[in-house]
């Protein structure tokens, strides 16, 4: 039987091993704990919740996420199903009972006929004779596999830290305020000029908001996360304040070869950049403004910024221990190493984020990888789904493809490939105001079903 070798039995690995192992592969599934510990996992189970005991919000109707869910239940998925057998009253959100929930994973897994599980630490890149080979080791991937990945990538090329700046929806701003330029209208390949959303702050503005930055209740680094390598280049904001009160508006607010069109004769004290995040240019993310503010003090801080008053954030900014590639660069279609395509790479190693999300690509992976072993045609999936949507996101989906520019990202609505606005409701009735927005996402998520349907019947035609 054709075999799959998959490293890390977590979120992403126990699922990858389901799906190739119910394609009618042999997969042998490697996992260190057991006899090595992660500094945040507590026992030796398969698909463990580190943290919290929630997949989020189960709306499959209006949510990213809870589409995500049905896509994923539909998919046949393991995380899934137990999930649902778990579940705990939560409101509108999938919480799980997390022992019940990663007990009957790891039962699942070790009762399949096609599945063999070794608990060993993989401590370097495996051997060309192991085949077709998925490495799932998630954030916490251990020193020296992260070290053989860090020679074969590059250094450049594999993150230590996340360093997310906040990112916001593009029509969530206030367009009387803020305005498109690039700094000295500097156009780079593909672009006019006007790259940048340039947000303006005066004097009081700008003090009022670095005594906001300085004063917001902020979260600490773990005590594993100090001994961790932190790079002077992606200092949190509040750190830059901290430094003295001209630092932000030398670095990253530095208000130089712009010119406000809503004010052009007053030059602004300071200014924030947002620079587009996804090809569909939905979302923009704020230079050089992670943070370790804590969610509810950031969401407060950010909106004191002019243009900002109203802003919906895609994600919250923040800093923490991640170990994870730049996926667009060295992963193909089908999430193989480019450099070694015997390696495909799952979970949130490749740039997801979340528990949900690094299941859904070991998914994914698992059977693209069958797909491969098994000699027929691996099909992906349509972007317009969530699954499509987030494989997007990792393997081509942000501007420029150049380092440090790729970002971990939750699924989210900015993801997807617009849609038109829907007029009128099934009765025929008009949508007005705060309708329009549920509708929208309704019609999104109708369209990603069905297509979602589609893929299904064209990888069983393949098969
Ligand atoms: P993991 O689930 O971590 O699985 C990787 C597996 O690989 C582990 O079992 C590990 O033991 C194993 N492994 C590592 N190296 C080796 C090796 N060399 N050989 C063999 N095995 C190896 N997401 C959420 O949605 N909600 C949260 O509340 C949340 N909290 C988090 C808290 C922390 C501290 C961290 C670090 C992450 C958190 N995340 C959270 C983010 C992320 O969703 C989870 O880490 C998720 O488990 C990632 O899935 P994964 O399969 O990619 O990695």
């Amino acid at each position: 039987m054709t075999k799959i070798h998959i490293i890390g039995a977590g979120l992403a690995g126990s699922e990858a091993a389901w799906q190739a192992a119910e394609a009618g592969c042999s997969v042998t599934l490697h996992e260190m704990r057991g006899v090595r510990e992660t500094e945040a996992h507590k026992t030796d189970h398969c698909a463990e919740l580190v943290c919290s005991n929630s997949f989020r919000s189960d709306d499959h109707e209006h949510n990213a996420v809870g589409l995500l869910h049905e896509e994923m239940r539909r998919c046949g998925s393991l995380i899934l199903r137990e999930a649902d057998t778990h579940k705990l009253p939560a409101g509108g959100a999938l919480a799980v009972d997390r022992d019940g929930f990663s007990a009957a994973v790891t039962q699942a897994l070790e009762s399949h006929p096609n599945i063999t599980i070794v608990r060993e630490e993989i401590d370097g890149l495996p051997p060309e004779d192991w085949g077709p080979t998925i490495i799932a080791t998630g954030p916490l991937t251990s020193e020296s596999l992260a070290a053989e990945i860090l020679k074969l990538t590059g250094e450049d090329e594999l993150a230590f830290f996340d360093a997310i700046a906040p990112i916001v929806y593009k029509d969530s701003i206030d367009f009387s305020k803020a305005w498109f330029q690039s700094r000295y209208d500097k156009v780079g390949p593909g672009g006019d000029g006007k790259d940048y959303i340039n947000l303006p702050l005066d004097e009081d503005q700008y003090n009022a908001l670095l005594d906001a930055i300085i004063e917001g209740e902020k979260t600490d680094f773990k005590e594993w996360e100090q001994n961790t390598q932190y790079f002077d280049g992606c200092l949190p904001i509040e750190e830059m304040a901290r430094r003295g009160r001209q630092t932000l508006r030398f670095g990253p607010m530095k208000p130089v070869g712009l010119t406000n069109p809503h004010n052009p004769t007053v030059k602004p004290h300071a200014i924030v950049q947002l620079r587009q995040d996804n090809a569909l240019g939905t979302l923009y993310n704020m230079v050089g403004f992670q943070t370790k503010l804590k969610y509810g003090a950031q969401g407060d801080v950010l909106r004191m910024i002019p243009g900002l008053e109203k802003a919906k954030f895609a994600r919250l900014g923040g800093i923490h221990r991640n170990t994870f590639i730049n996926s667009p660069k060295l992963l193909d279609a089908e999430m193989r190493l480019k450099a070694r395509p015997q390696f495909r790479f799952a979970g949130q190693i490749t740039g997801v984020e979340g528990y949900l999300e690094s299941a859904a690509i070991g998914m994914l992976t698992g059977r693209l990888a069958a797909a491969e072993a098994l000699g027929t045609e691996g099909k992906l999936p349509p972007r317009t789904t969530a699954l499509g949507a987030l494989h997007h996101h990792i393997t081509e989906g942000h501007v420029d493809g150049g380092k440090g520019s790729f970002q971990p990202m939750n699924v989210n609505f900015g993801l997807f490939p617009a849609i038109e606005q829907p007029t009128k409701d099934a009765e025929g009735n008009r949508i007005k105001g705060k309708e329009k927005g549920r509708a929208r996402k309704k019609a999104m998520t109708t369209r990603a079903l069905a297509d979602l349907g589609q893929w299904l019947s064209s990888e069983r035609e393949a098969a």
